[in-house]
C-alpha cells in the first residue's frame, strides 16, 4: 500500500487558514507563478500547456502585452471605483459592448464576477415583471451566490444542497439520457415546448427564463440549435423575459458565433444577456447588458463599488480589441474544429469515452465505466492528475458526477499547441 504525499508547506497553510470547500485540482495542488502565451509554470519550473485557462479566464493569452501594458498604464494613472465620477474607459467599454450585442437601445452595467452579472439580471427582470418567479434549466450552472444558486439546476454543485428562492427547472440541454434519450434534435425540441407550455399553463407567470448556450460546468451539454429561438416564441406571449447567460460562451469562444445564442435564435436577441470571466482576460470584469427600459426599470445609485473600475476596464478594452482585430472567433472555430477532430479519433478508441462534444474551443469529454455506461467521476480524475504529469491543464464538470473532462484553451491556441494538446489527451485517455 502507497501511504499518501505529504503535503507541500503551502498546502498545509492554505488549509490551516482557508475554507475546507475551496477546493484544490490535484493530489499535489499547482501553485502557478507565472504564464506566456498558452503556458504557465509552477514554483517547481514545471512548464504546462494551459487548456483551461484558470476556467477560462484568460481568455486571450497569459501575459498578452497589450493587455499587461493598458494594465499598467491606467494603475499608474489611478486605481478607483466606479461610482460617483465619469469613467471615460468605462464609457468607451460599454459603447463598444452595446455595439457588439445586437440589443437594440442597449445599456451596459458592469459587475466583478458572473454571479453578480446574473443577480443583477435577476434582479432586473424581476422588478421589470413584478415577480419573483424564475424559470431556469436542469443542469445549469449561474453562480453561487444567494440568488445565483437558486437558478442553478446542476444539483451538484449547490453549496447548500437546496434553492434558497423558488425556481422551476426546464427540461432543454440534458438529453442524452433519461425519457428524452431516444429522441432526435427536432422531436427532442417538440418535447421540450410542450413541457415549457405546460409547466407555464400551471405556474404564476414568471419573470424570466435563464439558460446556459452552452452549459459550461455541467459539462458543455448543448441543447439542440433553435431551442431557444422556440422557447422564445412561447415565453414572448406571455411576456417573460430570455436571460442568455454568456460568461462561458462569449467573444468568439463558440467559434461559428460572437454570442452563443446566436446559435440557438435567429429570430432576435435574448431580452438580458450577462457576461464575466474572459473579457477582462483575467482581470474581475463582468456585467449586463439589456434594453433600456429593461436597465432603467429601477430606482438607485448604483450596485457595484467596483464593477467597472477603471484598471479593469482598461484591461477589457485592450483584451477586446485584441480579439477583434485579431479574429480569435475564426481561430476558435479552425483550431477548436481541429481539436475536437482529434478528441473524436482518440475517443473512437477508448472505451470509457462517451461522448466528445463542444463548439469551437469549448469541448467536453464524458467518462463512463465501460460495459454499464454509468458516470465515471473517478476515471475523470485520472485522466486529469494523467494529463499533468505530462504537462497538460485541463478541467472537469458535469452533473452531480463531474465525470466531464473539459477543454476551454486561450483563444489565441495555435496549431501545434492544439495538436500537442491532444496528442497529450490521447496518451492520458488511453493510459486509463
Ligand atoms: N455563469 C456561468 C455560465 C459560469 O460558468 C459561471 C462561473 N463558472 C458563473 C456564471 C459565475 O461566475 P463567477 O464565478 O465569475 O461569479
Amino acid at each position: 500500500m502507497t501511504s499518501p504525499r505529504p503535503r507541500s508547506p503551502l498546502h498545509e497553510r492554505h488549509s490551516a487558514v482557508l475554507p475546507d470547500w475551496l477546493s484544490l485540482y490535484y493530489e499535489r495542488p499547482l501553485e502557478i507563478t507565472h504564464g506566456e502565451g498558452r503556458h504557465v509554470w509552477d514554483a517547481d519550473g514545471n512548464r504546462y500547456l494551459d487548456f483551461f485557462g484558470g476556467i477560462l479566464t484568460t481568455m486571450t493569452a497569459h501575459a498578452l502585452p497589450e493587455v499587461t501594458k493598458a494594465v499598467s498604464e491606467q494603475a499608474g494613472r489611478i486605481i478607483h471605483s466606479s461610482t460617483l465620477y465619469l469613467n471615460r474607459p468605462m464609457v468607451e467599454l460599454a459603447e463598444r459592448i452595446a455595439a457588439l450585442s445586437g440589443i437594440p437601445d442597449a445599456r451596459v452595467f458592469f459587475t466583478t464576477s458572473g454571479t453578480e452579472a446574473n443577480d443583477t439580471a435577476l434582479l432586473l427582470a424581476t422588478a421589470y415583471r413584478s415577480s419573483n418567479q424564475v424559470l431556469a434549466m436542469r443542469n445549469s450552472y449561474h453562480g453561487r451566490s444567494f440568488s445565483t444558486v437558486s437558478v442553478t439546476g446542476n444539483r451538484g454543485w449547490s453549496p447548500t444542497g437546496y434553492s434558497p428562492l423558488q425556481t422551476t427547472y426546464v427540461h432543454g440541454a440534458v438529453r442524452d439520457r433519461g425519457p428524452f434519450a431516444a429522441l432526435d434534435d427536432a422531436a427532442f425540441t417538440a418535447a421540450c415546448v410542450a413541457d415549457l407550455k405546460d409547466l407555464l399553463g400551471h405556474t404564476r407567470t414568471p419573470a424570466a427564463l435563464i439558460a446556459e448556450p452552452v452549459q459550461g460546468v455541467g459539462g458543455f451539454t448543448m441543447p439542440p440549435d433553435g431551442l431557444y429561438a422556440a422557447f422564445r416564441e412561447v415565453l414572448a406571449e406571455r411576456g417573460v423575459l430570455w436571460i442568455s447567460d454568456e460568461v462561458q460562451t462569449g467573444w468568439g469562444r463558440t467559434g461559428d458565433h460572437f454570442w452563443g445564442w446566436q446559435a440557438h435564435a435567429d429570430n432576435g436577441p435574448p431580452d438580458i444577456v450577462t457576461f464575466a470571466k474572459g473579457i477582462g482576460n483575467g482581470m474581475s470584469v463582468g456585467g449586463v447588458i439589456a434594453r433600456a427600459e429593461i436597465m432603467n426599470c429601477i430606482d438607485t445609485n448604483s450596485i457595484s463599488t467596483f464593477g467597472g473600475s477603471p484598471v479593469t476596464m482598461a484591461a477589457g478594452l485592450a483584451n477586446l480589441s485584441y480579439v477583434l482585430e485579431h479574429d480569435l472567433q475564426g481561430n476558435a472555430r479552425r483550431v477548436g474544429g481541429l481539436l475536437l477532430e482529434r478528441l473524436r479519433a482518440t475517443a473512437a478508441r477508448v472505451d470509457a469515452v462517451r461522448a466528445v462534444r463542444g463548439r469551437g474551443l469549448m469541448a467536453g469529454v464524458e467518462l463512463v465505466r465501460p460495459g454499464t455506461g454509468e458516470a465515471s467521476p473517478e476515471r475523470a480524475a485520472a485522466v486529469i492528475e494523467a494529463a499533468r504529469e505530462r504537462g497538460l491543464l485541463i478541467g472537469k464538470g458535469g452533473g452531480h458526477d463531474t465525470s466531464v473532462l473539459r477543454i476551454a484553451p486561450p483563444l489565441t491556441l495555435t496549431v501545434a499547441e492544439a495538436e500537442e494538446g491532444a496528442e497529450i489527451m490521447d496518451r492520458a485517455l488511453r493510459a486509463l
